[in-house]
């Protein structure tokens, strides 16, 4: 039970809720590729998303 790997959370870049557990999106940066998460609540609203990297916001 060790809770020192914080750097494996996930969270959704739209909401920034933790999503582990939960069947959210992932895909890559258009722009840099970079990993991104997002909520499945935050894909069915088509929320924008904003790439940590590159600034990157897209549908
Ligand atoms: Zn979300
Ligand atoms: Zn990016």
């Amino acid at each position: 039970m060790s809770t020192t790997d914080d750097r494996k959370t996930r969270s959704c870049v739209s909401c920034g809720i933790n999503i582990a557990g939960t069947n959210a999106a992932a895909f890559k940066c258009p722009d840099c590729g970079a990993q991104i998460y997002r909520c499945a609540k935050c894909r069915k609203q088509s929320n924008l998303y904003e790439c940590d990297d590159c600034g990157f916001t897209g549908p």
